[in-house]
């Protein structure tokens, strides 16, 4: 890795994989030399890939450092997606809890009774914790597994 890099490479990159780049994303890369050189790295393999489906039925060095490249970042974005839910479970749990906090401040006395005494039953209130974290992680279990 070369010390000069750029934070948009990964963003040139997957639009390279696409087959196209945005006129803003253009003009960033003309003016950025890490970006330039991706670029013009990518594009050749880019081509090599092209003319290797056309040309070989044995895949070249290029094709399969491309191949190797776009599965690492499928694994990276899989990752993410992970670690995105995850933060959806927490979001979710927060929002639980403001709106407990909210509801037990601002409704009728008589439903902040019902809530009072659903506190109470401790319970029911573990059930409902275990199944708010429960529901996300059985859900990011189920991804995964796939
Ligand atoms: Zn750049």
């Amino acid at each position: 890795m070369s010390a000069a890099s750029c934070m948009r490479e990964s963003e040139l990159l997957d639009a390279l994989g696409r087959g196209f780049v945005g006129a803003e994303l253009e003009s960033h890369v003309a003016t950025c030399l890490p970006c330039s050189e991706l670029q013009a790295v990518a594009s050749a393999l880019l081509d090599d890939r092209v003319k290797a489906i056309r040309e070989a039925p044995v895949p070249t060095a290029a094709a399969m450092w491309w191949r190797m490249q776009m599965r690492r970042r499928q694994e990276v974005q899989a990752a993410s997606r992970r670690s995105l839910l995850i933060g959806q479970a927490v979001t979710l749990a927060a929002a639980m809890a403001v709106m407990v906090a909210l509801f037990g401040g601002t409704v009728a006395v008589e439903l902040r009774e019902v809530i009072a005494s659903i506190r109470v039953s401790s319970p029911l209130l573990l059930a409902l914790a275990t199944w708010i974290i429960a529901a996300p992680i059985a859900g990011w279990v189920a991804i995964r597994g796939k």
